[in-house]
């Protein structure tokens, strides 16, 4: 099960992001999350519900800021600073704070490293939430199913969820935004599937991100018997899209 014991932490070296610093909004050792995927890399909901401590906006600021200066005296290039950790961060109360004080800090200490928050998309309609988005250079918003039958199979979500709400409220970004989906099959669903994959793309044609990241399984998931795609299967999948001229990156 990943844990990352820092607030910051990295930079580790990423062949999409370059040397990226990882910031964790979220309990040291839990997971605090309103989706609970098939998939995910910080196992279920119920397995992390020990900690519930999150860090202050400030506590957060010193942790960056110290971690910054350490790579600048060291000589040590920062590409990219990235919000991922165990689970959602815009669900930490300080997010729009910090998001503030952690693009100040990028353009004073690595003004060309590229501020990423990679979210599941459901406060996308929190008017804080989504301002702070736009402030950020890549807002990787996660949209694995194109109905709701299909987001309750692949993400769990706790409390109610309503599709058409999340891509109205990603339509407010004009395509400013990257889209992230995983492409998998479990017993229950498959990405691919004519209940799905049409749908999906009819979403991304409304929305027309900047940028779509397909990807699939990487590491051990909490849900057995799920099954990847490679990436030529993906890119067959995608094939109609590319061909319209959206730019899809594949990750295998
Ligand atoms: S949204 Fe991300 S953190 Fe939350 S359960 Fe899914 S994969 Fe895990």
């Amino acid at each position: 099960m990943l844990r990352f014991h820092n607030i910051v932490f990295g930079p580790i070296h990423s062949r999409r992001l370059g040397s990226s610093l990882g910031i964790n909004l979220l309990p040291e050792h839990g997971k605090l999350c309103n989706f609970d995927c098939i998939y995910c890399e910080c196992g279920w909901n119920k397995d992390g519900r020990g900690d519930t401590v999150m860090p202050s906006a400030e506590e957060v600021s010193h942790a960056l800021e110290a971690k910054l200066k350490e790579c600048a005296e060291q000589g040590t290039p920062i590409d990219s600073i990235t919000f991922s950790g165990h689970g959602e961060p815009t669900l930490n109360p300080h997010f729009p704070e910090i998001i503030a004080q952690t693009v100040s800090l990028r353009d004073r200490y690595c003004p060309r490293a590229k501020v990423s928050v990679l979210t599941n998309a459901t406060t996308v309609n929190r008017p804080e939430i989504f301002e702070a988005l736009t402030k950020v250079d890549n807002p990787i918003m996660k949209l694995d199913a194109s109905t709701y039958d299909g987001v309750v199979l692949v993400n769990r979500p706790s409390g109610s969820y309503d599709i058409e709400a999340i891509v109205s409220g990603l339509s407010r970004f004009g395509g400013d935004f990257v889209l992230q989906t995983m492409f998998l099959k479990s017993p229950e669903f498959d990405t691919a599937s004519e209940g799905n994959l049409p749908g999906w793309m009819d979403i991304v044609r409304r929305l027309r991100p900047r940028e779509i990241m397909v990807y699939t399984l990487d590491r051990e998931t909490p849900e057995k018997d799920l099954e990847k795609y490679t990436v030529e299967e993906m890119t067959a999948l995608v094939q109609p899209l590319i061909d319209e001229g959206f730019f899809v990156q594949i990750r295998g």
